[in-house]
């Protein structure tokens, strides 16, 4: 397999660079410090959406795009290198229209939506006019076996009765968020299959019956936008709401879930090359007992650890993207689960070497540093603990071994 970037792909990352200098950059302090009060700044992210959208800097990350859908048309492998370089700020993926949960939203739309959810949810989230959020996650059961989730979605006439709790649903606060895709039992049978009871459906979340009952903390991640605890009281949502079959949940799921780990994946590359470099700019720098800490042999090797670990993890993920565009995301399944643990095991390892090169400044929010752990570490649960994927290679290895 050739990874080496294309000429088109080089154009973009060239373009996009750019862009992040005059456009996000500038803003980045700004920005940052509205959400440490609280706010979510969506005055100044809507100027850089329309402007990245006049670039053509759109919807990078989705490849089917039809034919009157905003959008750049990029293969896994094209997109990787492209949120690599917008992971480096950790809110700039929505100025492209490349955030999760609503890539991953807008990609099961885009399999699963009827010509009318289409045109009421999928097209203005492709144009970036509103934003979703993803209810799964609940507080109540082990929810990494969705089979276990409660939250039940029940059929009554003309519409379904959704009736449960969730939490961690990302961006239920944000300022443009209007609907979430929840899933739940729709087959309450206790002998029914537990892979075909579940669905999913979209709850508009004006929809009377829906509650935040609160945003939670996570660490040092600050997200006004919410990672949030939400109950659902006999909501009624419209029939026509369901996605795909009703039972067929869990393919749903499946089908979300794979591209949106390599975006994951390349955000945090992009972190952790933040990170390095300013470790090495720090090291050069300082100086402690007559000596830069450059010149120090531990450091020397935490800097060249770190660089080599993020060069394997790349071309792990760029192998995991390349394989889904050639075979499909099912047939790069364990590749997707391994490039998960590796790249948050690694953000965490790479962020701890650098906030240590800062000395006490490395915990404050002077620097990114912090705010990256955190992220890596969050990052070893969303989409799935560390454990489950594991468990995926570990299977397929140990297949290899039964089959011979
Ligand atoms: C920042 C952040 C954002 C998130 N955003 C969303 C969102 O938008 N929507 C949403 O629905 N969810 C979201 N989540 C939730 C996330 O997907 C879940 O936390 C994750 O799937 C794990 O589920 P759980 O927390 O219920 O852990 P549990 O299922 O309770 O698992 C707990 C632990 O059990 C162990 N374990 C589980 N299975 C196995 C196994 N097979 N073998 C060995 N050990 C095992 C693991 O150590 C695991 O960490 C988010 C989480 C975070 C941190």
């Amino acid at each position: 397999m050739d990874f080496a970037y294309s000429p088109r792909v080089d154009a973009l990352r060239a373009q996009l660079n750019a862009f992040m200098s005059v456009h996000v950059l500038p803003v980045n302090a700004a920005f940052q410090h509205a959400l440490e009060q609280g706010r979510f700044p969506i005055e100044a992210l809507e100027p850089i959406k329309a402007a990245a959208k006049r670039e053509g800097l759109w919807n990078l990350f989705l490849p089917a795009l039809r034919d009157n859908e905003p959008g750049t048309r990029l293969s896994n492998l094209e997109y990787a290198p492209l949120a690599e370089i917008m992971g480096r700020v950790f809110w700039a993926s929505e100025a492209f229209n490349c955030s999760a949960p609503d890539t991953g939203n807008m990609e099961i739309l885009h399999m699963f939506a009827t010509p009318e959810q289409r045109t009421k949810w999928l097209d203005p989230l492709l144009h970036g006019e509103i934003r979703s959020c993803i209810g799964i996650t609940e507080p109540d059961v082990a929810s990494s076996d969705p089979t276990n989730l409660q939250t039940t979605i029940i059929r009554d006439g003309d519409h379904y009765v959704v009736n449960g709790r969730k939490w961690f649903t990302t961006g239920a606060l944000h300022p443009n968020v209007k609907f979430c895709i929840v899933m739940g039992l729709s087959d309450t049978r206790a002998d029914a299959n537990p892979h075909n009871r579940h669905s999913m459906i979209i709850v508009p979340l004006d929809t009377p019956g829906v509650r935040v009952i609160r945003n939670l903390p996570i660490m040092q991640h600050f997200a006004p936008e919410g990672h949030c605890e939400v109950a659902y009281e006999n909501v009624r949502a419209p029939a026509a709401n369901i996605l795909g079959e009703e039972g067929k949940g869990f393919a749903l799921a499946q089908a979300r879930l794979g591209p949106g780990r390599i975006h994951h994946c390349m955000r945090s590359i992009g972190q952790c090359e933040v990170a390095l470099e300013l470790m090495c700019a720090r090291a050069i720098e300082r100086k402690a007992f007559g000596k830069h800490l450059s010149e120090y042999a531990n450091i020397q090797d935490w800097i060249a650890e770190s660089r080599m670990e993020i060069d394997q993890a790349r071309l792990y993920v760029l192998r995991a993207a390349a394989m889904m565009d050639l075979h499909g995301n099912k047939a790069a399944r364990t590749e997707v689960s391994a490039i998960k643990v590796v790249v948050s095991r690694m953000q965490t390892r790479i962020l701890d070497r650098a906030i240590q090169v800062f000395g006490a400044k490395g915990l404050t929010n002077d620097t990114p540093l912090a705010f990256f752990w955190t992220w890596g570490r969050a990052l070893r649960f969303i989409d799935g603990p560390d454990e489950v994927h594991n468990r995926v290679v570990a299977r397929a290895e140990l297949r290899k071994h039964k089959e011979r």
